[in-house]
C-alpha cells in the first residue's frame, strides 16, 4: 500500500525524542509523502525547516483560529514563496473552543484565504462548528482549491463542499463511532477526498489514548474501504493521487545521469 499523509504535526515537541527515526520508519513502510502543517508563527517556521530536511516532506504555513490574534501577514507572505511550501493552512474558524474572538478569527481567515488566492496556493481549512461561515469566507475570497481537514460536517454540508469543487479529508475520527461521518464517506466520490492522521492528535481506533503517528494512517484507509465496500488499496491509491494533484507535488529532482566512460557506438 502506497500512502500519502496529508496532515501531520511532526515538528511538535511530542516527537522530540524520536522524530528522525519515526520519519525513517514511515518512509521505510507505506508512507511516501508527508505534508507537515503549520498553525502559528513557530510551527510555520519549523514545518518548513522539517520539509527542507526531507525530500518527501512538504509544509504548509498559516495562522490557526486559536492563534489568530498573533497573525503576521508578512511572515505568511515570506514563507509562502518558499519552494517547499505547498499550501496556506491550517486556517479557518473554531467556534467550538473560541480561543480567539469571533471578529478576529473571521478577519484573519479572510485575510489568509485572500493571500492563498494571490499566491496561487491551495488552502487547508480548519472548521469546527463553523461550517457555513467557513464556506462563505472561502466563497467570498474566490478560493478554488480548499480541503476541509478532519471533515466534521453532515451529508448536506458535504454536498455543499463538493458542489463548490473543494476536497474533504478524513482522520482517525472515521474509526470512532460516528454514523454521520459514515454517510459522508459513503457519498464522497473517489476523486474528492484525502486521508490524514493529524498526529499527534486523534489516534485511530484501537490506538486511542496513545500518541498518533503517520504509521497509523493505513487504519483510516481501511475504515473508509470498509464503509465504501472496496479494498483498502483502492482507497489508498485514490487518496494518494488526489493529494498529489491537490498539493501540486513536484516530480523528484532528476539525478544527474552517469556518463559512461569509454562508451562506444
Ligand atoms: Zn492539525
Amino acid at each position: 500500500m502506497k500512502l500519502f499523509e496529508t496532515h501531520a504535526h511532526l515538528d511538535l515537541p511530542d516527537f522530540d525524542d524520536d522524530r528522525e527515526s519515526l520519519i525513517s520508519k514511515c518512509f521505510n513502510q507505506d508512507i511516501e509523502y508527508i505534508i507537515n502543517i503549520g498553525f502559528n508563527k513557530e510551527t510555520s517556521i519549523s514545518s518548513l525547516e522539517l520539509a527542507k530536511k526531507h525530500l518527501h516532506i512538504f509544509a504548509t504555513v498559516g495562522f490557526h483560529p486559536h492563534d489568530a490574534t498573533d497573525f503576521d501577514a508578512e511572515l505568511v507572505k515570506r514563507l509562502a514563496r518558499e519552494k517547499k511550501v505547498v499550501a496556506i493552512g491550517e486556517i479557518g474558524l473554531d467556534f467550538f473552543r473560541n480561543l480567539s474572538p469571533y471578529t478576529v478569527q473571521r478577519e484573519v481567515f479572510a485575510n489568509q484565504a485572500h493571500l492563498a488566492v494571490e499566491y496561487e496556493l491551495p488552502v487547508v481549512v480548519h472548521d469546527r462548528e463553523a461550517h457555513q461561515e467557513c464556506y462563505k469566507i472561502l466563497k467570498d475570497q474566490g478560493v478554488k482549491d480548499a480541503v476541509f481537514h478532519c471533515f466534521s460536517g453532515d451529508i448536506i454540508f458535504a454536498q455543499q463542499v463538493l458542489d463548490a469543487g473543494w476536497m474533504m479529508s478524513f482522520t482517525g475520527s472515521v474509526t470512532y463511532n460516528n454514523s454521520q461521518l459514515e454517510n459522508v464517506v459513503r457519498i464522497v466520490p473517489m476523486d474528492r477526498f484525502m486521508i490524514e492522521t493529524d498526529c499527534p492528535y486523534l489516534p485511530p481506533h484501537p490506538h486511542r489514548g496513545k500518541r498518533n503517528s503517520p504509521l497509523f494512517l493505513h487504519l483510516i484507509a481501511s475504515k473508509i474501504a470498509e464503509i465504501k465496500g472496496i479494498s483498502p488499496n483502492e482507497v489508498a491509491e485514490a487518496a494518494f493521487a488526489n493529494a498529489h494533484k491537490f498539493f501540486r507535488i513536484p516530480p523528484d529532482p532528476v539525478k544527474p545521469a552517469h556518463h559512461k566512460a569509454g562508451h562506444k557506438k
